[in-house]
């Protein structure tokens, strides 16, 4: 038996970022449990509130990597994007490679079929237990006294040795720590907000694969990635005050909107598919938050949206959560696994680098929606080709 094994580690939130850290604890020999609120998401139709896909890049790969998973995840279950496709007004589109030298590019994954493939892996290791439908509703820090609601209504009390809080930017473990004293919490609503429309993938409409197509249009923009099943997932990100003015007005006027704004777009679609996901759908909001420290004691630790939840436009946010994994892992190996110290030195050394990346990807916003199809911008991309 290892010193590791008898370390009772607790992991609130079995999303991708709680997984990911559930199988490197796990690799290294500790007792891990996880607690997810929901069921299980390998047996959910769909994934409400969320994004249906995600881009998968580097700084993702490289912690999947350490748990052997990113090949089959990039062979398997991934759909390559190598550059943005931009759809302009007049018709006319063009491609901006992400990397015309190493040519790396990003990979376009469900959400669904990652945190399954996690799941997965997790049930195979014998010191790892996963607990769905365990909502954690109370935590005492002193006494590291975890308190759970079942979905029949019982209440579980655990006492673990060290807790990890990947329970996503609306964390109940963060919401905890913000009572605590000299912990320092700031969340911004931005005023756009998005929707997400499905674009069936038929043999006479397709889009350009092998890309992220972009419909920029000043103060909004549609995106779409490509899915392994052969379907797109698009996504309208405007200001929220004007959704209303297209999700609850007519069939007329939402295909005149669409006719106006990404012609090319309706082309694609079946219009009665379109109005009706129109109709049935919903703007959700888009969240940044920081806090500080990511640690409390020696023995709570935030990571994932839970610590750093940013905007969705530099398609970083789960890459940057499983970058915190790969931060932990070289702490855990430079620090012999003491865990006290793993704690605290994760605080300081990741908490400059997330709000960078937060920061970026407000600003890659502004690029993606209106200064990609600026003159400036496309001259500057020439340069950088030479
Ligand atoms: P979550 O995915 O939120 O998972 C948290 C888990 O904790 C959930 O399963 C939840 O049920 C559980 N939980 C919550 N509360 C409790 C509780 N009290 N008790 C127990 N369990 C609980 N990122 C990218 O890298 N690339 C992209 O292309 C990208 N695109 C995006 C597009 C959109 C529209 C949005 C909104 C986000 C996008 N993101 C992207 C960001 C990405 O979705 C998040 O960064 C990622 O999901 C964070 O993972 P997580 O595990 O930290 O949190």
């Amino acid at each position: 038996m290892t010193s590791q094994s008898k370390v009772k580690i607790a992991i609130i939130g079995a999303g991708p970022v709680g997984s990911l850290c559930a199988c490197f604890m796990a690799e290294y020999g500790y007792d891990v449990t996880i607690f997810e609120s929901r069921t299980d998401i390998r047996l959910m139709q769909t994934t409400t509130g969320r994004s249906i896909n995600l881009a998968l890049s580097e700084r993702g790969i490289k912690a999947l990597q350490f748990v052997g998973l990113d090949n089959i995840l990039i062979e398997e279950l991934t759909e390559p994007m190598h550059g943005r496709m931009i759809h302009s007004t007049d018709g006319h589109n063009y491609s901006i490679p992400y990397d015309i030298f190493k040519k790396k590019c990003l990979y376009s994954i469900s959400r669904k079929e990652l945190n399954g493939v996690l799941l997965t892996k997790l049930e195979k290791y014998p010191n790892v237990k996963l607990n769905f439908s365990y909502k954690l509703v109370d935590i005492d820090f002193s006494s590291k006294k975890l308190t759970f609601q079942t979905v029949e209504n019982q209440q579980v009390i655990i006492l673990p040795d060290i807790v990890f809080g990947c329970d996503g930017a609306h964390s109940i473990v963060r919401q905890h720590m913000i009572r605590l004293p000299m912990f320092n919490y700031s969340q911004s609503y931005i005023n756009h907000g998005y929707f997400e429309i499905n674009l069936p993938n038929t043999k006479e409409n397709v889009l350009t694969p092998g890309h992220l197509h972009i419909w920029p249009r000043g103060t909004f923009m549609l995106i779409a990635l490509p899915n392994k099943d052969s379907f797109w997932t698009c996504t309208l990100f405007m200001p929220m005050d004007k959704f209303p003015l297209i999700l609850e007005s007519g069939k007329e006027e939402i295909l005149s909107f669409f006719n106006k704004h990404f012609k090319d777009f309706v082309n694609l679609i079946d219009p009665e598919n379109l109005i009706r996901q129109v109709i049935s759908g919903k703007a959700r909001t888009l969240i940044s938050i920081k806090c500080n420290p990511y640690h409390v004691n020696d023995s709570f630790l935030l990571m994932g949206d839970a610590a750093h939840a940013i905007v969705p436009f530099y398609g970083q946010g789960m890459n940057a959560g499983f970058e915190d994994c790969t931060i932990l892992n070289q702490l855990l190996n430079e620090y012999d696994h003491d865990l006290k110290t793993v704690l605290r030195m994760f605080s300081l050394r990741r908490i400059e680098d997330a709000e960078a990346i937060s920061d970026l990807a407000l600003y890659n916003y502004i690029e993606m929606r209106d200064l990609v199809t600026r003159k400036s911008f496309l001259w500057r991309k020439k340069i950088d080709k030479i």
